[in-house]
């Protein structure tokens, strides 16, 4: 007789727990960001404000410290999605956005056909955040006029500098579905006239065209959070 062990259970053995069972259904998202601080702590709160108890969604962040450019972020978000056991519960997020990033458009591109969710904005991620206060903002606004003006809008982020931690987390709360109402707002009003908040971007609409603009919202749509 072999000293080999096969793989997988053993036939005969005890029956796999309910619970176990249970958790196989939880949407797991790997959200790849740039950032090293801000993208993440949102993501965290996010989980633990709304993931539940049992939990209904798990985010894992893939971050690194001093942060990744858009196309690192896409690399790793290729590989990741290579790796999933089970696509159906399991998704890969990019969040990347502009600053002053080159190869913007192809690092979206890229991620797209592989089947990973871009979460781009436009000019920062802290446009995300603003939504939550303002409606939005004219122009094209560069990444410091957002984050003045995010600082401006309400007391909590007075200081803000890229932590968020209890008091501009706890500012955000009850204000997402207006925040996910103003993104969407966005897109609307995108240059190109293809896009719409229900069907995304139209085909001929520009990455680097979309100011301002952010689609963390679907995220939040995504795992139920806020529906529209
Ligand atoms: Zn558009």
């Amino acid at each position: 007789m072999s000293g080999v062990r096969r793989k997988g259970p053993p036939t005969g053995g005890p029956r796999v727990p309910r619970v176990v069972t249970e958790g196989r259904k939880r949407k797991v998202i790997y959200a790849v960001v740039e950032g090293e601080s801000t993208e993440r702590d949102y993501l965290g709160h996010l989980e633990e404000r709304f993931g539940g108890d049992p939990r209904r969604f798990e985010i894992h962040v893939l971050w690194k410290r001093k942060g990744l450019k858009p196309d690192e972020v896409v690399n790793w978000a290729l590989e990741k999605a290579s790796e999933l056991e089970d696509p159906r519960r399991e998704q890969v997020w990019a969040l990347f956005d502009r600053d002053d990033h080159s190869r913007v458009e192809e690092s979206c591109r890229r991620a797209e056909r592989a089947g990973v969710r871009v979460a781009f904005s436009h000019p920062c991620f802290e446009l995300w955040l603003l939504l939550h206060f303002v409606a939005g903002v004219p122009g094209a606004p560069t990444s410091k006029c957002i984050q003045d003006r995010l600082r401006a809008a309400h007391q909590a982020f007075r200081t803000f500098d890229k932590r968020l931690d209890g008091a501009p987390l706890a500012a955000l709360n009850g204000n997402e579905a207006d925040a996910v109402n103003r993104a969407r707002s966005l897109v609307t009003n995108c240059p190109s006239m293809a896009c719409t908040a229900r069907n995304g971007h139209g085909a001929d609409c520009r990455v680097l065209d979309r100011t301002p603009s952010t689609d963390v919202w679907r995220i939040l749509v995504e795992l139920g959070i806020v529906t529209v």
